[in-house]
């Protein structure tokens, strides 16, 4: 063979699983400009790598490894997870004098007078005091500086100096749609939520040019080192998505991104109507496949109604008599949007946990169905579906509705889950058996940062349904191969364009080598299975020191 014809990269591994429809043994691959050109059988092996292997080649050959396609995450906030990366890193502490510290350390490197906000990737439930700090706590790190403790994507804790730059005071008024929390003399503890928060977010000063990008290399080398070649990233503002194409162009993502324009109803109504949002999104350049290389623009992110806190039931919250969470859509204009979208070829993934949001999207979806016809597979995605059941798994067949689902979120808010839903709603989230019975189109995400990153203790949960309160509903749980090709070849049709999430001749060679089998390794070794190597486009994007 001439030396033009050789591969960039071989492998030979103790296995390949190839995620292929009929799958047969492999043990070795050959990689040349990005893709797979060549897979052996163990009786071939040898001739693989000889035929394929030249001067230039990188051979990797290890009986040790076992090798699959890099793990697909259809809803991962990279974007988030790169401004946390940027933050003071509290979710280290495991109490709030740690807290503290953490914070202390941040402020000693900053300028005095300077904002110290923190990463928003901790839960309360995590600190031994199982409680938020105080804005009395804060101001022990530091009064030098104001602080915004940032927890999720709704809860912020100010310092007094933030409070005072926020402009939040005993005299200010409660704000529509947020909440200021008061001691009983009406005077602001710090912590605010929602539309008060966004009081606190306003003051802050615009990241300096760069920084994000810096986050989004930090983030998604961190994302390679778990394995992960591919999300889907579902909040990303319009600014956002320059930023990433600024990071992809100068080769910062060491994963893939495709990333979903968060659209509010707001939004869309400041605009004047679904279709002139649209037009404003396509004049610069935000369209549906747009981005080149690690990048593309999958679609529209709608959210309908709220996460452990806020999910739309049909029966009340456990804790909360009478409360039944929160649409955040009016139901005619979510099926009247989502029409437009699905014209005008703009895929839309909306949020939907609660078994009511569930249904009233599902309801919409119908609508859409009812004027237009079937839809192209994966143009309409239940994004979690947590609480789908019963009828609206038929329903979601029937339509051609994809569904991404995020165990990982039963281990990442466990314990707020049980007190939120109870016992019985709590054991029916994610009904993954049932779904996967059903001929449900669906995938894996693991909605980091709500959740832990790891996609493999991801997969322990989905075929134990093991989380930090128990085992809940062991009889959803699906098998070993059924979860990792929800995480790879399932995941990959849904991103569309060269991702297969399959290890064949002409899929880009996206893959993952570990020292274990995680088909067939025990289950409790997937906790603690990390990655030897990812390799993205063949390019290896994570090596273990
Ligand atoms: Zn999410």
């Amino acid at each position: 063979m001439n030396r033009e014809a050789t591969a960039d990269l071989v492998v030979r591994a103790g296995t390949v699983h190839t995620m292929a429809a009929a799958e047969r043994p492999v043990t070795a691959l050959a990689v040349r400009r990005g893709e797979i050109v060549a897979v052996a059988a163990p009786e071939n092996a040898q001739d693989l790598l000889e035929t394929w292997s030249g001067p230039g080649t990188t051979v990797l050959d290890d009986p040790g490894l076992v090798v699959l396609p890099a793990i697909v995450d259809t809803h991962n906030h990279l974007m988030l997870a790169a401004r946390n990366s940027l933050g003071a890193p509290v979710s280290l502490a495991q109490d709030i004098p740690r807290f503290l510290e953490l914070i202390r350390e941040r402020a000693a490197h900053t300028p005095s007078g300077q904002w110290i906000i923190t990463g928003a990737d901790w839960h309360e439930l995590h600190l031994a005091e199982r409680r938020m700090p105080t804005a009395e706590e804060l101001d022990r790190a530091t009064t030098d500086h104001p602080v915004l403790v940032l927890r999720g994507g709704h809860n912020g804790v100010l310092n007094s100096a933030g409070l005072r730059l926020a402009g939040i005071g005993p005299d200010t008024p409660d704000v529509q749609g947020g909440y200021i929390a008061r001691d009983a003399a009406g005077r602001p503890t710090g912590r605010v939520q929602d539309a008060a928060l966004e009081l606190a977010q306003k003051a802050l000063p615009a990241l300096p040019a760069g920084a994000l990008a810096t986050g989004l290399a930090h983030a998604s080398t961190e994302y390679a080192a778990h394995g992960i070649g591919s999300v889907r990233d579902p909040a990303v503002t319009p600014q956002e998505w320059h930023t990433y194409v600024r990071a992809q162009a100068d080769g910062r993502l060491s994963v893939r991104s495709h990333a979903m324009i968060l659209s509010t109803p707001a939004s869309i109504f400041a605009a004047g109507s679904m279709g002139a949002y649209l037009d404003a999104l396509e004049a610069q350049g935000i369209t549906p496949d747009a981005g080149q290389g690690r990048l593309r623009l999958w679609g529209l992110k709608f959210i309908l109604d709220g996460g452990v806190e806020a999910a739309a039931l049909e029966r009340p919250y456990a804790d909360r008599p009478g409360y039944h969470g929160d649409l955040m859509w009016d139901r005619d204009d979510l099926a009247q949007c989502l029409a437009v979208c699905v014209r005008r070829g703009w895929p839309v993934g909306t949020h939907a946990f609660g078994d009511r949001a569930v249904a009233v999207l599902l309801d919409a979806i119908r609508d859409v169905v009812g004027q237009h016809g079937p839809i192209p597979p994966g143009a309409l995605v239940i994004e979690h579906g947590g609480l789908i059941g019963g009828d609206q798994i038929a329903d979601a067949v029937d339509l051609g509705v994809h569904i991404t689902v995020q165990h990982a979120l039963s281990d990442g808010l466990g314990p707020a889950l049980l007190a939120s839903f109870g016992p019985d709603r709590t054991a029916a989230l994610w009904p993954l058996r049932e779904l996967v019975d059903s001929g449900a189109w669906i995938s894996a995400g693991t909605d980091h940062p709500i959740g832990p990153l790891d996609p493999l203790r991801c997969v322990h949960g989905m075929t134990t349904r093991h989380t930090p309160t128990g085992v809940r509903g062991p009889e959803h749980a699906i098998d070993r191969a059924e979860a990792l090709r929800l995480y790879t070849s399932s995941g990959a049709r849904l991103l569309g364009h060269a991702a297969t999430g399959t290890l064949v001749p002409g899929a880009p060679a996206d893959m993952v080598a570990y020292r274990a089998d995680p088909f067939t390794c025990p289950a409790d070794d997937l906790l603690r299975l990390a990655p030897e190597i990812t390799a993205v486009g063949g390019e290896v994007v994570y090596r273990r020191a």
